[in-house]
């Protein structure tokens, strides 16, 4: 199974919890074993999997990232976000999940997240479900 979720981001750097839509798909395709592929096709963002119980972690993390990359520095790329395909190589493009008992295997505060990293956009997530 193959779905895709929209996601409405509203800020230039900016994390959303995509775990209950994840989870969604996982409850839609019926499987009860399996693989979950969480894959962002774009080049200015990015899929983490972190903490989700306390807002603090998603910030300190956007943070940190903006310090080792800012968005000003000596860049060639003329467009002006070089910083957000830096954050998006660094942060990765994909993540892949373990189903068990129809559940995303997830530690207790782990979450799922959508990372923009040049927003404002309407981003895309492919989600792959591979049954056992
Ligand atoms: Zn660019």
């Amino acid at each position: 199974m193959l779905k895709n979720i929209t996601v409405r981001t509203k800020s230039r750097n900016e994390f959303i919890d995509l775990t209950a839509d994840i989870q969604s798909v996982v409850d839609e395709s019926g499987t009860r074993s399996g693989i979950c592929c969480i894959y962002v096709p774009h080049t200015t963002a990015g899929v983490t999997v972190n903490e989700g119980a306390d807002p603090s972690v998603t910030r300190d993390i956007q943070h940190a990232l903006s310090r080792l990359v800012p968005h000003s520095g000596d860049y060639l790329h003329t467009e002006g976000n070089s910083d957000a395909h830096i954050k998006s190589t660094i942060v990765g493009s994909s993540q892949v999940i373990v189903i068990d008992a129809g559940k995303l295997l997830l530690g207790t505060w782990q979450s799922v997240f959508f990372c923009e990293f040049d927003g404002p956009r309407h981003r895309r997530v492919t989600v792959k479900i591979v049954g056992d």
